[in-house]
């Protein structure tokens, strides 16, 4: 049974992995490396939400790619997942604000059954929450948070916040962008201010959103729908920090029409309810993915613009690539929390990460941007992409997270 904060002796705990942050990579990531003798402690600073009404929607939303849905359902989460609710999406429309350019993806053009699913975060935080649940070798301690990190000759000790010290072989820091375990370590990332905020709501689209991801590229940035149940789309609409104000302060029945007029009507009436929140926008790159007995996964090591609905999928990909090359290492008898191994790791994730963050500040830049020349290119672009089977291909198994080097956790169904 796992050990609650409470029922757990942490002063004299002993750990090979400590996974710092049990958000979605985190939770992830100590699911693929359990039942693998190794002793896994999960420290979460806030235990996530098991249970809301059903018909409630969380703001947050991803769009899960097929490399993504294969890691979880290698893992056992998958099932717990659909059982909450999923939606698939099978066409992609994506429009510019000039409407001169305007591409679909059509997951029919390529054989499958649709481009992905959109889920709600907190669907798959409980679903992964419940399965490190299931595995006697993973502990979990929460709340509580790491305050202090100290290299020992044959170990990592940790301090927690509650004074307790624990210590381990490697630590993994998963905890998110703004990773404490990444500044303790004196980690530098390099950073891109978008000067953007994301809005998020739920609307109802009783017209029907066909199942379809709608983007439109707005002069300030682009506004997604993204269909999250039968009769729901999750909006994420990325504007300047003046815009994203007033949207959220707009009475219901205006931020519809706003939303309607910048859609163009494209799904007919909409339906919104007073909830909205709004996220700065920047991306990061952590400058190194390891340091003394630690290393870094997901947000914590890389942060992009959520335009193309990638972050988690990337943060997933790590999780797979981090577990496959540490249990590889431990049943071949190497030292697999040396810095030899773990660096196999990072060469197999920095080029990936670093492509597309830095695609997501070219695309954001060049369609948030009313300048005649860079519109007559992108809408010039949209076209030709629009009318080369070969692009509209390509484009589709990069977004599957199908189209490269596939890490074997995230390939269709594993044995048992
Ligand atoms: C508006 C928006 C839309 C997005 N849409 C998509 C999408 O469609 N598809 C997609 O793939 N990605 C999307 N993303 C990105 C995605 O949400 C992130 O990449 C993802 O949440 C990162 O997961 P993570 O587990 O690495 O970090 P986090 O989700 O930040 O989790 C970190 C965890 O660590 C815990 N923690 C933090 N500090 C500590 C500490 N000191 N000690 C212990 N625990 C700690 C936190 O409580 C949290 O549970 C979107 C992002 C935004 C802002």
């Amino acid at each position: 049974m796992p050990a609650s904060r409470e029922d757990s002796p942490l002063s004299s705990a002993d750990y090979d992995i400590l996974v710092a942050g049990g958000g979605m990579v985190g939770a992830a990531l100590a699911c693929a490396l359990a039942g693998n003798r190794l002793r896994i402690a999960v420290v979460e600073k806030q235990p996530p939400q098991l249970e809301w009404p059903p018909e409630e929607i969380d703001l947050r939303v991803s769009a899960i790619n097929h490399a993504s849905r294969n890691l979880l359902e290698n893992i056992g989460a998958w099932d717990a997942i659909c059982e909450h609710g999923i939606q698939p999406y099978r066409e992609m429309r994506v429009w510019d604000q000039s409407r001169l350019g305007d591409i679909h993806f059509d997951s029919a053009s390529i054989g499958e059954p649709d481009l992905g699913h959109i889920i709600q975060n907190r669907i798959i935080q409980a679903a992964l929450w419940q399965q490190m649940q299931q595995h006697a070798d993973i502990e979990l301690l929460t709340p509580a948070c790491i305050t202090q990190m100290d290299p020992e000759p044959d170990a990592l000790s940790l301090m927690l916040d509650d004074g307790n010290r624990i210590r381990c072989q490697l630590a993994i820091a998963a905890d998110g962008a703004s990773s404490r375990l990444r500044n303790m370590a004196g980690i530098a990332v390099d950073v891109h201010d978008f000067e953007q905020y994301a809005v998020v709501a739920t609307v109802g689209t009783p017209d029907g959103h066909h199942e379809t991801a709608w983007q439109r590229f707005l002069p300030n940035g682009p506004l997604a729908f993204l269909p999250v149940s039968p009769s729901a789309c999750s909006i994420v609409w990325s504007t300047t920090e003046s815009e994203s104000l007033e949207l959220l302060d707009l009475e219901s029945s205006a931020f519809c029409d706003r939303l309607v007029e910048v859609s163009e009507g494209r799904l007919g009436a909409l339906e919104c309810s007073p909830q909205r929140a709004r996220f700065p926008l920047r991306s990061q790159h952590a400058q190194s993915y390891l340091a003394e007995r630690l290393v870094l996964v997901g947000d914590a090591a890389h942060q992009i613009h959520p335009l193309a609905g990638q972050g988690v999928n990337l943060g997933f990909r790590d999780a797979a690539v981090l577990a496959g090359t540490i249990l590889h290492a431990q049943s071949s008898g190497e030292p697999w929390h040396g810095r030899p191994v773990l660096r196999r790791y990072e060469r197999a994730r920095r080029g990936d990460n670093q492509l597309t963050r830095k695609s997501m500040e070219a695309f954001n830049s060049l369609f948030s941007n009313s300048s005649p020349p860079l519109r007559l290119v992108r809408n010039f672009g949209l076209r030709a992409a629009d009318s080369s089977h070969i692009a509209k291909r390509f484009f589709m198994q990069q977004a599957l997270g199908t189209g490269m080097d596939v890490p074997p956790l995230c390939r269709k169904r594993l044995a048992g």
